[in-house]
């Protein structure tokens, strides 16, 4: 019951199309995981194609690492369980080295499966020192063992897939269990417009809607930070059209929102 906790629920389904940009991340896991996933074949000979056990994607936080893994999942036909680093040694699931026995028990069964560890500095960080707690010292020798002890069979089928926004508080056992890195970085103007389109294809633009004025004048925004901001800016007709009703000028007809524009974004800001 406690690892079923650990397979987020409604989540699972979004794709590679529902990602903006990142088509070079994108491209690097069609070959690293999904095609070894899907034809698991075309890698069992020789010993230069193996598929590898650890991926670590890293860059700044809300890139779209999350969104990445759970996609990846659904393009590889893999089954998908996140951890992050307080998962495991949290008081309320007990004994963290039990638990990590488990997980790696319950991934063998549930493979194809992507172990995605969210955070992954913090489970699997820098030895904490004579401060670090005992219990999450032997979490973490625990976890390295299991995932060493990933029989060949099964490291075609299960992959860590780790993420973090802080690569260098890895230490080098970690790093090495990670062999390929992915850096997923902020998106670029013509990135951002990509991403802008996915969150706007649904809404109700004004025509000739300036994407591209937009893209531009979001320098420095995340997918995360574009989202937010898509999301404020569809508030404003909203919160205009209660405020009318509140003035006592309801019409009796069912209210209209107006189309969005670019004002509403820039003021969103
Ligand atoms: P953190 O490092 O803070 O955990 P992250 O890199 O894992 O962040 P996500 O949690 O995947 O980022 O992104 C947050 C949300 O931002 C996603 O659920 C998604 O809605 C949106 N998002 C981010 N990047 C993109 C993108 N390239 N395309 C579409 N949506 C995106």
């Amino acid at each position: 019951q406690t690892l079923k906790a650990l397979v987020p629920p409604g989540e699972i389904g979004v794709k590679f199309d529902d990602i903006g940009a990142l088509e070079d991340v994108k491209k690097a896991l069609q070959e690293l995981v999904i095609l070894p996933m899907r034809r698991p074949e075309l890698f069992s000979q020789g010993n230069l194609l193996r598929p590898c056990k650890g991926i670590l994607l890293f860059g700044p936080p809300g890139t779209g690492k999350t969104l990445l893994a759970k996609a990846l999942a659904t393009e590889a036909g893999a089954n998908f369980i996140s951890i992050t680093g307080s998962t495991l040694t949290s008081k309320w699931f007990g004994d963290a080295e039990k638990l990590t026995k488990a997980l790696f028990s319950f991934a063998s069964k549930l493979a194809p499966v992507i172990i995605f560890v969210d955070e992954v500095d913090s489970l699997l960080g820098a030895r904490g020192g004579a401060f670090e707690h005992e219990a999450t010292r032997r979490m973490r020798n625990e976890f390295m063992a299991a995932w060493d002890g990933l029989r060949s069979k099964d490291s075609q089928r299960i992959l860590i897939l780790g993420a973090t926004n802080r690569p260098f508080d890895l230490d080098d056992a970690v790093i090495r269990r990670l062999p390929r890195r992915i850096y997923v970085d902020l998106p670029d103007a013509q990135n951002r417009l990509k991403i802008l389109r996915i969150f706007l294809a649904q809404e109700n633009l004004e025509p000739d809607f300036e994407f591209d004025k937009l893209a531009r004048a979001t320098e420095g925004y995340s997918g995360s930070d574009l989202k937010n901001l898509c999301i404020a800016a569809a508030y404003r007709p909203v919160q205009e059209l209660l405020e009318e009703e509140k003035k006592g000028s309801k019409t009796g007809v069912a209210p209209a929102l107006r189309r969005l524009n670019l004002d509403d974004f820039i003021q969103s800001k």
